[in-house]
């Protein structure tokens, strides 16, 4: 399975759709052990994006992975702009060297997670978009010579998963980290947003 940039435009159409009907319940998430913003800090640069999104379709996938993460710390801010922005720039590196078949886009997207585990000096266990991210890339890693839509459904249910056990996780990282046990009981905002946009990616890629 190979997929080509001309698929940008629908990955972000789908991405931004998904994140805005889920805006409300984030934004609850983040009220709740955070500040609030994370869904208008994501949606601002879901929508720069969607302006590059011409541009995007016509580079190859290191340069548009790159520009993806410049425009997320650009214009996102918090905490998760420049998490975001760096899992982007760090696939973008790997790209250079990689296929964007499916093993090479495992390995791409590990190099992601793993710039996010750098920036953000965290790690699986810690309440943050990682355990959604680290869970998904290990199931593509694992799974990458299976079936495509048994990987795909694999990979939802690692970050639907991943999201879900940040519920009764302390926070160790980020503003939820001040809240101690009073953290307790809340998923992360993060951990959702992340898990959105991997299942709204993986829906577009089944259903094409
Ligand atoms: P801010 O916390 O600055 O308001 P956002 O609300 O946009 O930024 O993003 C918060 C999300 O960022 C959290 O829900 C969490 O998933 C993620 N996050 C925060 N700090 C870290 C960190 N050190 N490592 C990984 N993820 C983090
Ligand atoms: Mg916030």
């Amino acid at each position: 399975m190979t997929i080509s940039t001309q698929s940008i435009p629908l990955f972000l159409k789908a991405i931004k759709d998904e994140i805005a009907a889920n805006a409300d319940e984030v934004t609850a998430l983040d009220q709740a052990i955070g500040d609030g913003d994370h869904v208008t800090n994501l949606l601002r640069g879901l929508e720069a994006l969607e302006k590059q999104s011409a541009e995007l379709s016509e580079m190859d996938w290191s340069a548009a992975f790159m520009k993806i993460g410049m425009t997320l710390m650009s214009t996102m801010g918090g905490a998760s702009g420049s998490l975001y922005g760096s899992l982007f720039v760090a696939m973008g590196k790997e790209a250079q060297k990689t296929d964007m078949d499916t093993a090479g886009f495992a390995d791409i997207f590990d190099a992601g997670v793993t710039a996010v585990k750098t920036r953000g000096k965290a790690d699986l266990g810690e309440k943050t978009m990682l355990d959604t991210l680290i869970p998904a890339s290990r199931a593509l890693n694992e799974k990458a010579d299976i079936a495509a839509s048994d990987l795909l459904d694999a990979v939802k249910k690692a970050a639907y998963e991943g999201m879900l056990s940040t519920k009764d996780m302390l926070a160790t990282k980020g503003r939820a980290s001040f809240l101690g046990e009073r953290a307790r009981g809340h998923i992360d905002a993060g951990a959702r947003t992340s898990q959105l946009m991997i299942c709204a990616i993986a829906d577009v890629i089944e259903k094409s």
